[in-house]
């Protein structure tokens, strides 16, 4: 007889085998299961396919005469958002968390995949599928390095369950919807976050050994909307080093390869995308993508303090300069740093603005790393609303 499911009879990859996608693989865990099948089609580095895919789960592609949409995505709404009561230990209030537990209790879904760290490493991803609270909790704040959510596919088939909330970062949710039809569900909620450089392992170590006064005892950490990459230490310190002072000769080539190939900041195939950097300092953002992102929202909203989201400055001058900058890896001396950390969180551009400004660096970043690196790739792999963000400034041949 044969199977309905065709992708069964593919084998999972070994973890020490090469990926499809080579050096670009992000390690989304799609090709540690059988549905490595589909990866030709699936993968976010072999086929992008981000305006088909926003077709198949928001009904429609993104308007890119829209000036919001073109960045930010197909969305309803998007709001700036905070938990009353600030989940302890979370990456920032911890909105994330209550809506998979929210999902959780009421019974919407019956299970949520998520990455919790092994014991002997608290920034090696361990993904799960979380059945309790305790363990979404255990699940909080991010595991900064390249995670395979995707490792726990062929679970969910094995368990027979029919709804299911997964989240995610922006190449594992791509994948997610290439294959979701294959899953088996009744209904799947996809609750995104933002994502950028992100790094495997050895790469996290180096980021925090070039960067931090105290590299063993970090927590946990985040670029911020004040212009400087804050870290948190074991013993509730917090230290901050301005962007402008990082070393970027050192950094070059610290990022994945993949996170410098990528064009899907925003994570444009989730129902929902929580992340913070279209608030203002303190807050989170939230972008609800559809009806199904909506519901999600819902659930939590008498546990948030909101306001509208809002746009200052003018990002532009500040991308241009930064371009030729990163791309010769010069590096200012702390006091300078630190300077125009200062001046830039004065007069520098916020909420929606800083957004946009940070979207702008790492969109005009990765494309010139992908035409000195994959020139063949560029021109399928880089999305028509990237092509046009990037065109608005001179590049560096
Ligand atoms: P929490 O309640 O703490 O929950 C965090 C959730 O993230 C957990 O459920 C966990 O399963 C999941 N998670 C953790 N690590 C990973 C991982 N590596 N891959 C997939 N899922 C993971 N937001 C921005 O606005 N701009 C950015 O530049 C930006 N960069 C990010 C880079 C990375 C690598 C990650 C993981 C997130 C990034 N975010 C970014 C999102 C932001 O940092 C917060 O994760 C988001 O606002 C949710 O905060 P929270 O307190 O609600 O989450
Ligand atoms: Fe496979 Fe994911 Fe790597 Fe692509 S990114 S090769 S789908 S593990």
């Amino acid at each position: 007889m044969t199977s309905v499911y065709p992708h069964k009879k593919a084998k999972a990859l070994k973890p020490s085998s090469r990926r499809p996608a080579k050096e670009l693989c992000s390690e989304c865990g799609l090709c540690d299961t059988y549905y490595i099948h589909y990866v030709k089609e699936a993968c976010a580095f072999i086929n992008q396919q981000i305006g088909e895919l926003e077709e198949q789960t928001h009904d429609r592609s993104r308007n890119l005469d829209n000036p919001d949409e073109l960045y930010f995505g197909v969305h309803q709404h998007m709001m700036a958002a905070r938990k009353q009561q600030p989940i302890e230990g979370a990456q920032w209030t911890g909105i994330v968390s209550s809506i998979a537990i929210e999902m959780l209790n009421r019974g919407i879904v019956e299970g949520v995949v998520c990455v919790q760290n092994t014991k002997e490493d608290r920034f090696k991803p361990m993904p799960i599928i979380a059945r309790t609270p305790e363990e979404i909790l255990a699940a909080r704040v991010n595991k900064p390095t390249l995670s395979p959510n995707l490792s726990v596919l062929e679970e969910i088939e094995k368990s027979g369950m029919k709804r299911l909330l997964v989240i995610g970062v922006g190449c594992q949710i791509q994948a997610l919807r290439a294959v979701e039809k294959q899953l088996g569900l009744e209904k799947l909620y996809v609750l995104g976050t933002p994502c950028v450089d992100n790094v495997n392992r050895a790469g996290l170590q180096k980021f925090l050994e070039t960067t931090s006064r105290s590299p063993e005892t970090v927590v946990h950490y985040e670029f911020m909307q004040d212009f400087r990459v804050h870290f948190k230490h074991e013993d509730g310190s917090t230290e901050t080093v301005p962007f402008f002072g990082l070393k970027t000769n050192k950094l070059k080539d610290v990022f994945a390869p993949s996170c410098m190939s990528c064009f899907d900041y925003v994570n444009s195939l989730a129902d929902l995308v929580v992340g913070y950097m279209g608030a203002p300092f303190g807050w989170q953002w939230i972008v609800v993508r559809n009806d199904t992102g909506k519901e999600m929202l819902d659930l939590v909203k008498d546990q948030l303090q909101t306001q509208p989201v809002m746009s200052q400055g003018n990002r532009k001058e500040a991308v241009q300069q930064s371009i030729p900058a990163y791309d010769k890896g010069v590096t200012l001396p702390m006091w300078a740093a630190k300077l125009m950390g200062i001046v830039i969180e004065k007069i520098g551009p916020k909420g929606l603005e800083y957004a946009r400004f940070s979207i702008d660096s790492h969109f005009t970043r990765n494309y010139l790393y992908v035409k000195r690196n994959h020139p063949e790739k560029l021109d399928a792999h880089v999305p028509e609303f990237a092509k046009r963000i990037v065109g608005q400034y001179k590049l560096p041949e």
